[in-house]
């Protein structure tokens, strides 16, 4: 257990965070020295991007509603405890904020490598980065052998993290913030719980296509968990 202050928001980190960034980072398959120091530079860029991304939720609540949150990093994730009850409408900004906060973070990165290597190769070489099936050209591969090894795998994993962690929190799969948004609009709970079931079912499938079983095993949990909830539903009991 690691607790702190940033911004003076109470921040923990829960000992399975680190397992999960570990594993994220390519712990498993480590080879020597130079596998550990990547794996290590993967996990604070794991670090720093959910922390930002819980930051977003954080600093939106606090300036909507005065109270101070908090904030847990768990396995594979975090999440921004408001402290105090949330109007609808603030919710929405507040779970918006997580999302963006990602997304500004990547735009900075991608204005850093702009600014390094010029406009035309800074950015091609940010989205060959982030969408790697695309051609890459000349440049990004001169980019690449003038980084620092280490460096290149630590702005490789940052870029990734901060568009694609950004764009699946999007998806309408309870209770990521993509699935708070749209349960925020949907009456039918049913409803919320079958389309979250039915797309991280779908995440699952795509990330077995692309050889990514850590995300795979994660949307099937997400898909089995809204799965269970419609059971409560239309097993009449409760729920939350
Ligand atoms: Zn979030």
């Amino acid at each position: 257990m690691l607790d702190f202050k940033l911004f003076n928001i109470p921040v923990r980190i829960q000992p399975l965070f680190w397992l999960g960034a570990f594993v994220i980072g390519g712990g498993f398959s480590i080879q020597g020295r130079e596998g550990l120091i990547t794996t290590l530079l993967a996990m604070a860029a794991i670090l720093i991007s959910i922390l930002v991304h819980e930051l977003g939720h954080a600093l939106t609540s606090r300036k909507l509603t005065r109270v101070n949150p908090s904030i847990e990093l768990v396995a594979f994730g975090g999440f921004a405890r408001p402290n105090t009850h949330l109007t609808p409408r603030e919710s929405f900004r507040v779970t918006w904020a997580g999302p963006l906060a990602g997304f500004g973070l990547f735009l900075a990165t991608v204005v850093v490598l702009i600014g390094l290597f010029g406009p035309a190769d800074g950015f091609h070489f940010a989205s060959f980065v982030t969408f790697p099936w695309t051609d890459g050209r000349a440049s990004d591969l001169l980019i690449m052998a003038e980084m620092n090894r280490h460096a290149l795998s630590f702005v490789t994993t940052f870029l990734w993290i901060n568009f694609w962690w950004s764009v699946l929190n999007l998806l309408p799969v309870f209770p990521l913030d993509g699935g708070q948004i749209y349960a925020s609009m949907e009456e039918s709970a049913l409803k919320v719980f079958r389309v979250g079931m039915i797309t991280a079912g779908l995440a699952a499938l795509a990330f077995l296509y692309f050889r990514m079983p850590i995300g795979a095993i994660l949307f099937g949990f997400l898909a089995y968990q809204n799965y269970q909830r419609q059971q409560e539903i239309t097993g009449g009991r409760d729920f939350r």
